[in-house]
């Protein structure tokens, strides 16, 4: 309670000294551009011109940092609230809801990223499953014009509250559902502007962007340019100007799928570690993210919005190569007819689990049915024990890391199951919901901001998955590579662990409000990001939880330059030795996580030297 409060204060002091533009009355516009796993060190000016220009030009966020498990959702609910995921309950892209969500296809695991599914669980969860209110929410309701444009999931969770059958009251929102049942309704005003700019209601598909091959088939050769170009057009030609038009200062969210989705399904690199997500194909995806975010900035220049517009871009995680290596995995040695000999199965982590624990394994996206033999779980997920509507243990799985939830909160059963999970050479990093008590070997959940006033449920373990640097030639953290529990192949992308790479995101930030040529040493999250947009609109929520970001001052004019410290927490050595280290960093009593995990098991904490080196090993 006493480190809430602190973290509360520091928060208040930020707001109070932090602000230059608070004085001044203009009214600022805003536009969040969030790359999706665009890592940070890929941007260059021959990579992606107008990112680098933003950073260069603007302020260049040198400390940036993704929140644990690294995936989009969960990011995504940091940086529309200001909170971490313990206060919001995205704990990752899939999750346990604890009720059978008939939308995600009539299961416990529903995968987030779907706005029928969101609706689905915000009824469920009295009417806002974030629990927090979201800054596009907070800026219509103080009048500003608010859009949200991109990806299908984490867009409309910057406004997923009201309705979607009630136009106007909503922001205006485009993303892969628009135009079909679920999509957020367009009001007329919008649907004339659509037809006066010869710009259709519906937005193309991905195409072959969505490929992601099997075993023997590469995945996507392309990015997804058509469908971006759509978002871009739509929200350079027909919703800025009418923002221009209304004359009220406006926010506008657009999430680029790119370069996360031709990352994820890249065809560059089918079994192979290399090149990986460092192929053409990741390349033209970081290519066409930037491109977007060009025709945005043009878009304001021409409207003679861009000295009145900040922008701040934030990817949501970085990024990682996928690698499905284990020597010590029994469902590893069993034999898929859909995966390489001797390579993980998707859903490895169930099957490993009801093996070590002698329990019956069911399918929550198959109908529960029960698996055996030479069959995994259709996308991974697993719900454990005698009765399948009653389980002992779920597995929700994710990719970097995954999810498990004890329903019945087993003290034994989290004991047996810690057990089984350090004997796994794909473990690196064991975090645990303290009502289950301490174990050796692993640190509690809040030890990394998850246990908070989420209205979902927690998880009672959090696996991080092993992840190394390889040869790529680039900045470790450009050459990221992680055992990823997914459907995705070896050589493929994926992200969600505690690597660097997958916690390096790029973030910037250009305009009114912000220091021009900057450089911030200082460690920033993407729940700073969340933060500082609430305080450049000067939105006041009235907040659940405790667990927020910090306004990013020393990148505001004027703003206060606090300090910032290093520090590691360790677990006490499992038996056979194991620790979960996190090494973190600190302003004020806000801490960053950089990388956790088995020291030389995760890209970014080193082996450890000395006594602790044989503990470690
Ligand atoms: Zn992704």
């Amino acid at each position: 309670m006493r480190r809430s409060l602190l973290l509360l204060s520091a928060g208040l002091t930020m707001l109070s000294t932090g602000f230059a533009s608070a004085e001044n009355n203009t009214p600022r516009n805003l536009i969040l551009f969030i790359p999706d796993g665009l890592r940070a060190l890929k941007v260059t000016p021959e990579t992606a011109p107008a990112m680098a220009e933003v950073r260069d030009k603007g302020v260049n966020f040198k400390n940036p940092h993704s929140l644990f498990p690294t995936f989009t959702m969960a990011n995504g609910s940091a940086m529309s609230t200001g909170h971490y995921l313990g206060d919001t309950g995205v704990f990752s892209n899939t999750i346990w809801t604890s009720y059978t969500s008939a939308p995600a296809g009539d299961t416990v695991v529903p995968f987030i990223e779907n706005d029928a599914v969101l609706g689905d669980i915000d009824e469920h969860f009295s009417g806002n499953y974030l629990n927090e209110d979201t800054i596009l929410k907070l800026a219509r309701d103080k009048g500003y014009s608010t859009a949200a444009l991109g990806k299908h999931g984490p867009t409309y969770q910057f406004d997923h509250t009201d309705k979607p059958e009630k136009p106007g009251l909503h922001s205006i929102v485009f993303d892969d559902a628009t135009g079909g049942k679920h999509g957020v309704a367009l009001s007329d005003e919008v649907k004339d502007a659509l037809t006066k700019a010869g710009l259709p209601a519906v937005p193309p598909p991905r195409g072959d962007n969505s490929k992601a091959g099997d075993a023997k088939t590469p995945g996507t050769n392309v990015a997804n340019v058509a469908q971006q170009a759509y978002f871009a057009d739509v929200a350079a030609k027909v919703v800025l100007p009418m923002f221009k038009t209304r004359n009220k200062p406006f926010v506008l969210v657009f999430w680029s799928r790119d370069p996360d989705g031709s990352q994820h399904n890249t065809g560059d690199s089918l079994n192979q570690i290399m090149p990986g997500i460092n192929g053409p194909t990741s390349m033209a995806g970081i290519r066409n993210a930037d491109n977007n975010l060009a025709q945005l900035r043009k878009a304001l220049d021409e409207l003679g919005l861009a000295a009145s517009t900040n922008i701040i871009i934030s990817a949501d995680h970085g990024f990682s190569t996928i690698s499905k290596e284990s020597k010590t995995s029994p469902s590893a040695k069993v034999s898929y007819d859909d995966t390489p000999k001797d390579f993980l199965p998707m859903g490895f982590l169930a099957l490993d689990l009801a093996k070590a624990l002698d329990l019956p394994l069911f399918d929550p996206n198959d109908k529960n049915a029960k698996i055996e033999g030479n069959k995994h779980p259709k996308f991974g997920n697993g719900v454990l024990g005698k009765d399948p509507e009653k389980p002992d243990l779920i597995v929700a799985t994710n990719g970097g890391s995954d999810l498990i939830y004890l329903p019945n909160k087993d003290k034994k059963l989290a004991a047996k199951t810690i057990k089984a999970l350090l004997t796994q050479d794909y473990v690196s990093g064991l975090f645990v919901e303290e009502s289950l008590g301490r174990f050796p070997g692993t640190l509690p959940l809040s030890s990394i901001n998850l246990r908070g006033k989420a209205a979902t449920p927690t998880p009672s373990i959090v696996v991080n998955f092993r992840s190394y640097a390889s040869d790529c030639g680039e900045a470790p953290t450009n050459c990221s590579v992680q055992v990823a529990d997914t459907v995705l192949r070896q050589g493929q992308g994926m992200h969600g662990s505690f690597s660097r790479g997958d916690t390096m995101n790029f973030m910037a930030a250009i305009g009114p409000d912000f220091k021009t040529g900057f450089v911030d040493e200082l460690p920033v999250s993407n729940a700073d990001v969340g933060m500082t947009a609430a305080r450049l609109m000067g939105l006041r929520a009235t907040q659940k939880g405790e667990l927020v970001g910090r306004v990013m001052s020393e990148a505001l004019p004027n703003g206060a330059v606090p300090k910032a410290y290093v520090g590691t927490v360790k677990s006490k050595p499992a038996e056979g030795g194991l620790i979960t280290v996190l090494n973190f960093q600190r302003v004020g009593s806000q801490r960053y996580f950089d990388a956790a995990g088995f020291p030389g098991r995760t890209l970014g904490l080193e082996p450890e030297t000395g006594k602790q080196k044989t503990a470690g090993k």
